[in-house]
């Protein structure tokens, strides 16, 4: 069986990687560059359930198993935003720095800095079957940025039960309570229903 994961991100290729290799040793895990799509895939859904399903049909054949995911951050006093806006609320290109100072000035003065990331994992399997899963990390957004580590939204997303930003944690402690490391977690058990 065949594995195509519709990413060309290098981090989720190897986290995702890890957690098939783990269950499904031997079996070939190719990325959507791999098969031939190089290009973007227009993500136009309005959810990251939709999103992700988009990209995991754009890379589907009969007989290949395809995976994707969506991932953002939705902040509850901007009624959700940036969410699945997140890689471009400040603009293209993408960019980091800016889009985490937007966040901050759109914060200014609000009392709830409550936030979830959330990430959607969507496979089809070779028999056409889809499903998506959803894994999500709630903390709270902070006024100035702390610590180095991770990308995004990181440094100003505190999680409370570790009381540190995801960017103060190891790349494992992150992977531990993240919402990507949890849609991972829920994917491998969905996933033993199908392919044992
Ligand atoms: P993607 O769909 O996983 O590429 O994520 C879209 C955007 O959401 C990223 O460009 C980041 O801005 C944000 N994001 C998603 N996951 C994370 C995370 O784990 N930490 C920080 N930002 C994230």
């Amino acid at each position: 069986m065949k594995i195509v994961l519709a990413t060309h991100n290098k981090n989720k290729i190897k986290e995702i990687e890890n957690v098939l290799s783990d269950m499904l040793g031997g079996v070939k895990i190719l990325t959507a560059s791999e098969i031939g799509i190089t290009e973007d895939i227009q993500e136009n859904g309005t959810s990251f359930e939709e999103n992700a399903l988009i990209k995991a049909r754009a890379v589907w054949k009969e007989g290949i198993f395809a995976i994707a995911d969506d991932s953002g951050l939705c902040v509850n006093a901007l009624g959700g935003r940036p969410g699945i806006f997140s890689a471009r609320y400040a603009g293209e290109p993408c960019d980091n720095e800016k889009n985490n100072d937007k966040l901050l000035s759109e914060l200014d003065g609000k009392d709830d800095r409550t936030a979830s990331f959330i990430c959607a994992i969507a496979c089809k399997l070779p028999n056409g079957k889809e499903f998506t899963v959803r894994g999500t990390a709630n903390g709270v957004i902070l006024k100035e940025k702390e610590g180095t580590g991770g990308f995004g939204y990181d440094p100003l997303f505190y999680y409370p039960p570790l009381g540190k930003t995801f960017a103060e944690l190891t790349t494992e402690e992150k992977y531990k309570v993240s919402h990507r490391g949890n849609a991972l977690r829920t994917l491998k058990e969905k996933l033993s229903y199908f392919l044992t």
